[in-house]
């Protein structure tokens, strides 16, 4: 039986061991449409009560999940996929509703998510074990590789399906069960949507489960809790070393993809009109809000004044606006006090000497009292002292510093503590090899920009930006443990 994936479906339970339950105490959260600032649908806030519940039921569900054929699981994993190609326009809907997701942030998002999946299906058959040669006469030694037990996800609210999937898919797949945790801003695209979505298929009861609420209430017991045995966390750099520190107590392995500062190198050879391209997409799509968006543009100073102009033109041919309209490139920033702060980023920008080229307000929509829309915001002369800049600003803001020789490119690059993305653009691709290898970040891109998420392909942040990897064995590695048996084949000599 399929789903009917709206907004106006009862999404005010928790989906723990099969069952849509309510909340011990009965406690529910609002969910804002950002477009229209009206509330659309309530979610539970779940005490610790129910956290204790979703532990229970997910150890309960694990050993014999875990020990289900892999082509069982795989085939799990294949039911997923077909049920978000199937509910993709509700699922599409339903991001524009709950984050303000545009037409392009939604159908990306269905796209990387199945990406995910895909990778993840095909995890089942590749755990393989391994051999290794002893130095005991007559002994044999296996290496075993199995699942860790329970892992939980913590999602954040801006890429909210793909960023839960990337997560519980592959988990769920090598034999894991999940207790995913969404973000309060994303409670149903991150979270209660993939318990109606495996409802489709045939994952027994308990291997997922769902808990939504405050962080601030219900996070500290999550992330604790004695029966989690991964914390796979993507969020904020400040939450995640919180979490990663209660983990770490708990001797759950960490697991965490954090905050950025990207940088965007343009060098003077650089072909103009392909870097603006990806300029103008990496700092606006979703807004800006991609941890791996351009943070910063760090441009030659020969070409400077160009690029400037021109992105300021690209900038304000931009259509603002609700993300309902299927035309709008650029809509609203998730909540107030994120689109407050970045304001705030900009304001302090321009009394520190840079020059506002355009943008840098809210853009009114008709009938939305108190608009989240922000338009699209270039700024000139910006050095990597001011706050747009040594900020994550999280927002349509494209500040540019300029630089005389590649050395201080790269000086000004890595002069921040994130590590996560960032793209170079240079006409000699032994120039830009040599500047993206230089570049203290887990991921960088020549000649394109740094919003590049491929499933098979490790993504990793260093620094601030995070600890270990998602995708492909990488993030095997860290959601299964091996075991090692050895056979002593021969009578083994043990003269003291
Ligand atoms: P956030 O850190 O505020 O929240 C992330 C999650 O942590 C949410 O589910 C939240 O409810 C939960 N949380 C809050 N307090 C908690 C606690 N005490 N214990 C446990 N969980 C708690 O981040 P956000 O605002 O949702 O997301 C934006 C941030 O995420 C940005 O910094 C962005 O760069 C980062 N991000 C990183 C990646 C990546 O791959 N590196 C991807 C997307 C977003």
């Amino acid at each position: 039986m399929t789903n009917d994936l709206t907004i106006d479906d009862d999404w005010n339970a928790l989906y723990i061991d099969g069952d849509w339950v309510s909340s011990e105490e009965g406690e529910s959260l609002a969910v804002e449409d950002p477009s229209t600032r009206e509330v659309v649908a309530e979610v539970p806030s779940a005490t610790e009560a129910d956290v204790d519940a979703a532990y229970e039921s997910a150890v309960a569900a694990q050993e014999k999940w875990g020990e289900q054929l892999p082509a069982q699981r795989q085939a799990v994993i294949q039911q997923l996929m077909e049920a978000v190609d199937e509910h993709s326009d509700e699922i599409v809907e339903l991001l524009t509703e709950e984050v303000g997701g545009t037409h392009v942030m939604g159908h990306t998002s269905i796209h990387i998510a199945n990406d995910h999946a895909g990778e993840a299906a095909t995890l089942p058959r590749r755990m393989k074990g391994e051999h290794a040669d002893s130095n005991i006469p007559g002994k044999e030694n296996l290496l075993k590789r199995g699942p860790k037990g329970v892992v939980t996800v913590i999602s954040p609210w801006n890429f909210p399906l793909n960023l839960s999937m990337r997560a519980v898919a592959p988990a769920i797949a090598a034999g894991n069960s999940v207790v995913l945790k969404p973000s309060t801003n994303s409670p149903i695209t991150g979270g209660l949507l993939f318990g109606k979505l495996f409802e489709e298929t045939d994952l027994p009861d308990g291997v997922l489960n769902i808990v939504t609420g405050r962080g601030s209430e219900i996070g500290d017991s999550i992330a604790s809790h004695p029966e989690s045995d991964v914390v796979s966390f993507t969020g904020s750099t400040e939450v995640g070393q919180h979490v990663a520190g209660l983990a770490g107590e708990n001797l759950a392995v960490p697991a965490m993809e954090l905050g950025g500062n990207n940088a965007f190198i343009v060098t003077r050879d650089a072909d103009l009109d392909n870097a603006l391209d990806a300029a103008t997409f990496a700092s606006f799509v979703h807004q800006g809000q991609v941890c791996i968006s351009i943070n910063r543009h760090i441009v030659h100073e020969d070409i400077y004044d160009e690029y400037v102009e021109r992105l300021t033109e690209r900038a304000e041919e931009l259509i603002t606006g609700s993300a309902h309209k299927p035309d709008t490139d650029v809509g609203p920033i998730i909540d107030e006090s994120q689109r407050d702060e970045m304001l705030e980023y900009v304001e302090s920008t321009i009394e520190a000497g840079a020059t506002l080229e355009t943008g840098g307000e809210i853009v009114n929509i008709d009938d939305v009292d108190d608009s989240l829309v922000v338009a699209p915001t270039v700024l000139s002369d910006v050095t990597n002292e001011m706050s747009a800049a040594c900020n994550e600003h999280f927002g349509p803001i494209a500040p540019v510093i300029p630089f005389s020789d590649v050395d201080e490119a790269v000086e000004i690059a890595n002069d921040t503590e994130y590590g996560l993305s960032g793209a170079v653009h240079a006409d000699d691709l032994a120039v830009a090899k040599d500047i993206a290898e230089r570049m203290e970040t887990g991921n960088v891109h020549i000649n394109d920009q740094p919003i590049n998420d491929e499933a098979h392909v490790p993504f990793s942040g260093i620094g601030a930006s995070g600890m270990g990897s998602y995708n492909s064995d990488a993030f095997l590695h860290e959601i299964t443990e091996t075991k090692w048996i050895s056979i002593q084949h021969e009578p083994r000599d043990y003269s003291l």
